[in-house]
């Protein structure tokens, strides 16, 4: 059956175009020109409103198991709440915990999100051990699963932490087989050190973790990672939730030197503070416990964020979405911010909060589209299939009203969160209607979609090396 979608403006990398586009049963058959298209098709009105390719969040972590609970949205909740807030692809994390089998651990994944997902997902595999077998393992996932992008970790020593041994033999191998290097870099060594220190002052609450995660360590780690990607011969290297102006600074300077660096920042770091949130009174700031940590509004973080998205140094806005309930998850770490579990939940939210950047003036339209779709297809071998609406594509579609608003909060979301990290936040836009793979499973704030209907997708390549 086919769709046409008439009267909105299609907003891509080559700017907003009014055009009328038709779809034919999951994908994109064709655009045109308003009201050249054929005339005996079902329509859908999308006057006044930006048509934009579906959003793709490429950093989830639906039921991660972390800090003794696990994030509380399922594969069927959590991409749920994701089509709610117009994001019909989702990348989660796999992962191979410390002395696990790699493909164990994507069986495992497999299995958590198999039948249960209703927008379409693919994986990233973090590597919890580097040795022979798993960077023999990076190739059968690069070449046979559809994985070609690995995390490592800086930080959480004991549980994720690769040394910087570990680190430059996953980049060789990724150098070889065209992969990208995901990493968490924040010198987890050190921050441990300046924990105990705080906990041993008797320092327990909440904003003590921001404390003791201070920017230095986020920019030493990102160079020291970026160093070691020019050791295995410009590695492609791509850091992820990025929250701090010098690390940001470290990426820049490697971008300018032409380097295959890259970055993505996530929504609580351009919007959220550490004393505005996480300094909360009492256990409040607890809900705001996330690494890397929410920096400080008496520094520039904010600003320079905006600034990274619209130069590109910037090239990705992801959620690293990881709720944990209040309470009994977040509780954990009553009287001891360490064992606070590390998340914020904002799957649902990121399209809406990015552009209400384009409603404060701080991101054109096309920079709103393609730090939220068509970069992030690009970065992860999923383009032009995502990302991007153009005959071929997926018709994953998203209809955006800039005359509604949004307001957020835990009485309406539909994460499996009892509280929401940007409570009462308003925005100038809505999402209107959400179309993947040809069917309407959004509309006026109806679900008609379905556990089960979003497929795996396995990946190719980045295309966006330089
Ligand atoms: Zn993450």
């Amino acid at each position: 059956m086919t769709l046409l979608i008439t009267g909105g403006t299609v907003i891509g990398p080559t700017g907003a175009t009014p055009a009328d586009v038709l779809v034919d049963g999951e994908t994109i058959a064709a655009v045109y020109a308003p009201g050249t298209g054929p005339s005996d098709t079902e329509t859908l009105d999308a006057t006044g409103k930006y048509v934009i390719p579906g959003g793709i969040d490429a950093h989830t972590h639906m039921e991660l198991p972390f800090g003794g609970t696990f994030a509380s949205d399922t594969f069927d909740t959590g991409t749920r709440a994701a089509a709610f807030g117009g994001t019909t692809t989702i990348i989660d994390f796999a992962v191979q915990r410390t002395g696990e089998v790699v493909q164990d651990g994507l069986a495992a994944w497999h299995a958590k999100a198999d039948g249960n997902c209703h927008v379409d997902y693919a994986f990233h595999m973090i590597l919890g051990g580097v040795d022979d077998d798993s960077l023999k393992a990076m190739d059968q996932l690069v070449s046979d699963e559809g994985i070609t992008s690995f995390k490592l970790f800086m930080a959480y020593p004991g549980v994720f932490y690769s040394d910087d041994g570990q680190i430059l033999r996953a980049m060789q191998k990724a150098r070889d087989n065209g992969a990208v290097i995901m990493m968490h870099a924040e010198n987890g060594i050190a921050i441990d050190v300046l924990v105990q220190q705080a906990l041993a002052r008797g320092e327990t609450d909440p904003i003590h973790h921001g404390l003791t995660r201070p920017e230095a360590l986020e920019a030493e780690a990102t160079h020291r990672a970026i160093m070691l990607a020019e050791v295995a011969q410009d590695c492609p290297l791509y850091i992820v939730h990025l929250s701090a102006s010098r690390a940001l600074a470290e990426v820049a300077a490697a971008r300018d030197a032409g380097r295959n660096v890259f970055a993505e920042t996530c929504p609580q770091y351009l919007y959220l503070t550490l004393e505005d949130q996480l300094g909360a009174p009492g256990f409040e700031g607890a809900k705001w416990v996330c690494s890397t940590p929410l920096r400080s509004k008496h520094e520039s973080h904010q600003r320079d964020l905006w600034q990274g998205l619209r130069s590109n140094d910037l090239a990705v806005v992801s959620t690293d979405h990881c709720p944990f309930c209040f309470k009994d998850q977040k509780e954990l770490g009553v009287g001891d911010f360490s064992k606070i579990p590390n998340g914020i939940g904002g799957v649902e939210h990121r399209v809406d909060l990015l552009y209400q950047g384009v409603v404060d003036g701080k991101l054109s339209l096309q920079r709103w589209v393609e730090t939220i779709a068509t970069t992030p297809a690009r970065m992860f071998g999923l383009y032009p299939r995502k990302g991007v609406i153009q005959p071929g594509s997926d018709a994953d579609i998203v209809l955006y009203d800039p005359n509604g608003r949004t307001r957020i909060s835990v009485e309406t979301h539909h994460m499996n969160m009892d509280h929401s990290a940007y409570e009462g936040y308003e925005i100038a836009g809505k999402v209107d209607t959400v179309i993947s793979r040809g069917e309407v499973i959004v509309s006026e704030g109806a679900y008609h979609g379905r556990a089960g209907r979003g497929k795996y997708l396995p990946r190719g390549l980045s295309t966006y090396l330089v």
